[in-house]
């Protein structure tokens, strides 16, 4: 019975604690930082284990610390004239490169002249396969006024999920060339989405900004480059996202999570992508070399900054400082790819944390050895964990790992406790089974005895006294006979429960044996224990008796009274002396303490 009560105890407090930390937000954040770090690190192992390839279609031109130290010494400035690009763009496009995407901003700027900019605008509307980008951020209209962008830059999506996009919602605009927008829908956006740590597992595929909806860059580029070699066509102006936060792309499938984000998996770290500085296309537009040394044919290119001396450093799971252009051929690559991370639905990780904690909860409390139990518990854990990375691995599947280990600490300390707590009551239990008497609740002998023991030794160490009553009733033999051995049982309790009543807490009240009981009081005298004898000997044969439902009787009773160490040096003379007293009792007419004659 109590068994079962802390059972539900138990889960009571267990399903509170479910609830409790589901309902906290800052508990919930704590729990996605953690768990935030161990999709880092199974992204790390599955890179290390090199499981996966980028795809070497796409070439990242860097913008390298090595261009860099080219352009200050042939240039004498950042960033290169426009007309540098233009050249350039005129020079890739005689090798057939399937997009050429600038992962940068080409912003107004008063260091580059009309021409220049003219220059690269019309390069941009004259091949439809170049990209560039633009950045949507928050900043005060004191800076800029929010610029309109063209219609035709916009999208639709008709959204079927519960994803708002309201934290990719943004009040302003880093608005490029007026002349590029106008000329070219080749421009997406190039925000990123940083978590709490700082650290960039996902890209939003859309934000919002005037109430109009823009795309990645990366996702142009991407279905651009789907677009030019599958048939099966994918609408880059509209959008639609399923019920199960899908964005569909034709026959591929992009999991978006709450916040409106993609989450990235990831290929690696600066050696995934093959790399060429830029500075080596810059010498073939300077006539400093005949080519590049590299065949564009077919490649989607990215550029982009990558040196750390510049400004687009980037912190992300697979290493400290992976650049911005990486991010964004990472993108592309998981587009390609169809393997963008789907985060397994709140309900899978709490349904997996309950069973996994009901599991290990039931390894607790049904294996002895708590060795055994923790071991088990353990593995299970640790086979969990093995799952989820193996299902990240071959199903691309973000399985929770945090929430579910808490749960598993959760039930393992509980289950525990109350192991504890039935494993001591079922030692009381057993412990009141060894020393009581079950008839009438009082001492058994056994524990008589060792307390006598107990308190001559104490009495010796201590230099006190103690006394000792055993008593016997009178004409039991005939009371059983004449009334059954029923009535004599509750006899038996009743005086048992007279004795209990007349003597202090400490005094300790004990079954003989048969109808003869004993009483240990210990630091009492013999005077004391002799006016508690006679109090109990009266109150025993002033008490009525009842005997059974309707009849009621009384009994006497006859006592002898010991006390250590004036009767004895030992237990069994203390006993003797008491023993032999209330035989005295017993010939002196019974119903009364036996004197020492
Ligand atoms: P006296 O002590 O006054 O000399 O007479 P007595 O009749 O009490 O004699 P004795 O002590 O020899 O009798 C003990 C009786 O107690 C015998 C037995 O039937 C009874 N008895 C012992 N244990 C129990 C018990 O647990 N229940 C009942 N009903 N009777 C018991
Ligand atoms: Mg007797
Ligand atoms: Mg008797």
């Amino acid at each position: 019975m109590l068994k079962k009560i802390l059972y539900t105890i138990w889960f009571v407090l267990f399903c509170i604690a479910v609830f409790l930390s589901l309902k906290s937000t800052n508990f919930n954040a704590f729990i996605d930082m953690i768990e935030n770090r161990t999709f880092d690190l199974r992204q790390n192992i599955m890179i290390n284990a090199e499981s996966k390839k980028a795809d070497k279609d796409i070439v990242i031109v860097a913008i390298d610390e090595a261009t860099y130290e080219y352009i200050l010494d042939h240039y004498g400035e950042w960033p290169l004239p426009r007309d540098v690009y233009v050249k350039i763009i005129e020079y890739l496009q005689t090798q057939n490169p399937k997009i050429i995407a600038f992962d940068l901003m080409f912003v107004k700027s008063i260091k580059s002249s009309n021409n220049a900019d003219a220059a690269l605008i019309s390069a941009m509307q004259k091949y439809k396969n170049v990209y560039t980008a633009m950045n949507l951020d928050n900043q005060d209209i004191d800076l800029r006024k929010p610029p309109k962008l063209p219609e035709k830059l916009a999208v639709n999506i008709k959204n079927y999920s519960d994803i708002t996009f309201d934290e990719l919602t943004f009040t302003n605009c880093r608005a490029i060339l007026e002349g590029i927008l106008n000329s070219t829908e080749n421009v997406g956006m190039i925000n990123v989405s940083r978590a709490d740590d700082g650290i960039l597992r996902k890209m939003p595929l859309f934000v919002k900004y005037q109430d109009k909806y823009y795309s990645q860059l990366g996702l142009k580029v991407a279905i651009d480059a789907i677009n030019s070699e599958e048939t099966n066509k994918v609408d880059k102006h509209n959008f639609v996202i399923d019920s199960n936060s899908n964005l569909l792309l034709g026959d591929r499938k992009i999991f978006i999570d709450k916040d409106g984000s993609a989450i990235l998996n990831w290929y690696g770290n600066n050696t995934a992508y093959e790399h060429i500085p830029m500075y080596k296309l810059i010498k073939v537009i300077n006539g400093e070399a005949k080519d590049s040394g590299f065949d564009f044919k077919n490649k989607i290119i990215y550029f982009g900054t990558t040196a750390s001396a510049l400004f687009d450093i980037k912190t992300t799971p697979t290493g400290r400082t992976v650049p911005g252009v990486e991010v964004q051929a990472n993108f592309v690559n998981n587009i390609l790819d169809n393997n963008f991370i789907v985060k397994a639905d709140k309900a899978v990780t709490i349904f997996s944390g309950i069973f996994l904690a009901l599991l290990i909860g039931l390894c607790v409390m049904r294996i002895n050895s708590a060795f055994t139990a923790s071991f088990a518990s353990v593995s299970i854990y640790l086979l969990y964990i093995l799952t989820s990375y193996y299902l990240m691995k071959y199903f691309n599947i973000w399985l929770e790992v945090i929430y579910p280990l808490i749960l598993s600490l959760l039930a393992f300390i509980s289950a525990f406790i109350v192991k504890y707590i039935i494993k001591s009551r079922d030692f009381e239990q057993q412990y009141k089974l060894a020393t009581t008497d079950g008839l009438t609740d009082l001492y058994n002998h056994r524990y008589f005895q060792e307390q006598m023991k107990m308190a001559v030794e104490n009495c010796k160490r201590y230099e006190t006294e103690f006394s000792l009553i055993i008593l016997d009733i009178d004409f039991f033999k005939k009371f059983n006979d004449t009334f059954g051995h029923q009535a004599g049982d509750a006899v038996l309790r009743q005086v048992a429960h007279i004795l209990k009543k007349n003597v202090r807490a400490t005094d300790i009240v004990c079954r003989y044996g048969g109808e003869e009981m004993s009483i240990i009081l210990p630091n009492t005298g013999k005077d004391e224990a002799l006016t508690t004898a006679q109090k109990i000997c009266d109150r025993v044969a002033g008490n009525k008796i009842k005997l059974n439902s309707d009849k009621e009787g009384h009994v006497t009773i006859s006592l002898g009274v010991a006390t250590f160490p004036y009767d004895g040096e030992t237990s069994s003379e203390i006993i003797d002396c008491a023993d032999k007293r209330l035989y005295n009792a017993k010939n002196n007419g019974r119903n009364q303490v036996g004197k020492n004659i």
